[in-house]
């Protein structure tokens, strides 16, 4: 008996086809066995020169316990957040026991590590996933510093310990969609109201906004003129917060746009020490050693994937290793990372002795992140089609970097602001509008 069909032949045509395309992807240890996905974490081989042996009994602990949480937790799931833009909740609780968050901030429950400790941590954590190192900067060395530096003693006891242990996310909002590079000209505003302020406006990029508790907001004192700070909650009536989508780098990290329609801030939330642009200055100085760290991690992470796949991988007959010409680029990927731990370190020790001008420090942000750029390009050359993949660590550290080449003042400012420290001559505005505002 034959069953007549009431679909045509085009219908039937359509549904093979649609079967055949919605079978689930193959898991990429059996589509491509000859190689180790980043989901299990390659060996640490990028300390060549032994800087380890350099540091504290304490910076090595930290070191091997935060490299042992990302290896163990953050490894196996990044490719799969890292694709679907979202962020990993669960894994707060383990990062909250990295006792990291608050870096070298001292009481209030934070950790009071020393800079060094502190940027091996960010290190360990962007080698293996960028945007979880990002979240914890954005959290830590930009709004607690920020509270830390430029808050009251009240404010830092309110809000410093709970964040330490990130029972409560931060974010930190400077950027606007019209002053990236020129924040000093940004325009939200805050007014003095009776018993606070109304705060007016609207900020651009601000990582962990879309779910932060604690939104450090920088706007123009409509009196002064000048930038003032302040400390706004997440349920405070006319914050809106919502997520960028569409980003091709730190995927996981939640940027977001914030609208501020006249939200009231109470007089005991203003930042006390944040008096003007030079006050965030004060921060940023800072969180740039801390970001310069970032690039160095993500050249170790690609550096540690990279020379175990040359091992794995085979063509002509012999391991990819084997070839004189990927040799010499792992090699040059090794030189890079020695040296951009170098120029980071230096950083830290001028900080610790209180010599770091901003200049050293936007110059150290600036050229490790120029060398990572060409440590993790030559990284995804080596490993051919699979350094498009995020799941062999290789695209994803790629395109991570991108925006970390951007934020905390892009290559270009970041090397205007040592320019100018060292010529003692500004040239952040083109010369026609410098010789108008001198007119
Ligand atoms: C993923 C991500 C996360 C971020 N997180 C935060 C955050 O948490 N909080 C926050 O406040 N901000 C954040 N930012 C914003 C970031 O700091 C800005 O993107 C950055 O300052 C650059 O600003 P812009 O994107 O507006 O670029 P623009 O300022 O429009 O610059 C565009 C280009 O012009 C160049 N340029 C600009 N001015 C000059 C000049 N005077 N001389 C020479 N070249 C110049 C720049 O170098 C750049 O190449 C984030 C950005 C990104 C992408």
């Amino acid at each position: 008996m034959t069953i007549k069909s009431s679909k045509t032949k085009g219908d039937l045509h359509e549904d093979a086809k649609s079967s055949y395309f919605h079978l689930p992807a193959l898991d990429v240890s059996d589509a491509f066995p000859q190689a180790t996905p980043a989901s299990i974490f390659p060996p640490c081989t990028s300390d060549y020169y032994q800087f380890d042996d350099l540091l504290t009994p304490e910076e090595q602990a930290i070191r091997m316990k935060v490299r042992e949480c990302m290896e163990k937790e953050i490894a196996p799931i990044m490719a799969e957040y890292w694709e679907k833009a979202q962020f990993p909740f669960h894994v707060v609780p383990k990062l909250s026991a990295l006792c990291v968050a608050g870096g070298t901030i001292k009481g209030y429950g934070c950790p009071g590590l020393s800079i060094t400790a502190s940027a091996f941590a960010t290190a360990e954590m962007a080698r293996v996933d960028a945007s979880c190192s990002t979240f914890i900067l954005v959290h830590s060395s930009l709004a607690m510093l920020t509270i830390a530096l430029c808050g009251s003693e009240t404010q830092k006891q309110k809000y410093l310990p709970s964040l330490a242990q990130i029972k409560t996310v931060a974010c930190w909002a400077l950027t606007e969609p019209d002053y990236g590079s020129d924040a000093s000209a940004l325009k939200t505003t805050a007014t003095k109201v009776a018993g606070g302020w109304i705060l007016e406006g609207q900020k651009r990029w601000i990582g962990n906004s879309t779910f932060a508790d604690v939104l450090v907001i920088f706007a123009r004192n409509t009196t002064t003129n000048q930038i003032n700070g302040f400390i706004v909650k997440k349920d405070a009536p006319g914050l809106q917060a919502t997520k960028i989508e569409n980003k091709i780098g730190l995927r996981i990290v939640q940027n977001g746009d914030i609208l501020l329609k006249r939200v009231f801030v109470p007089d005991e939330d203003r930042l006390p020490g944040v008096n003007s642009f030079q006050d965030t200055n004060k921060v940023l100085a800072v969180s740039r050693v801390m970001v310069s760290w970032q690039p160095i991690g993500i050249s170790m992470g690609v550096y540690d994937m990279c020379h175990r796949y040359l091992k794995e991988r085979k063509q002509f007959g012999a391991p990819l290793a084997a070839f004189q010409l990927n040799q010499q680029k792992l090699v040059h990927m090794l030189g890079n990372v020695q040296a951009m731990i170098l120029v980071g370190w230096r950083l830290c020790q001028l900080y610790e002795k209180g010599k770091m001008t901003p200049g050293h420090a936007s110059l150290g942000k600036a050229w490790i992140s120029l060398k990572a750029r060409e440590t993790v390009s030559l990284g995804r050359e080596l490993l051919g089609g699979n350094g498009i993949l995020a799941d062999f660590l290789v695209a994803k550290a790629f395109c991570d970097l991108e925006p970390i080449y951007t934020y905390e003042g892009t290559y270009d400012i970041n090397t205007l602001i040592t320019g100018r420290e060292i010529t003692g001559v500004a040239s952040f505005r083109p010369a026609v509008l410098s010789q108008r505002s001198r007119l």
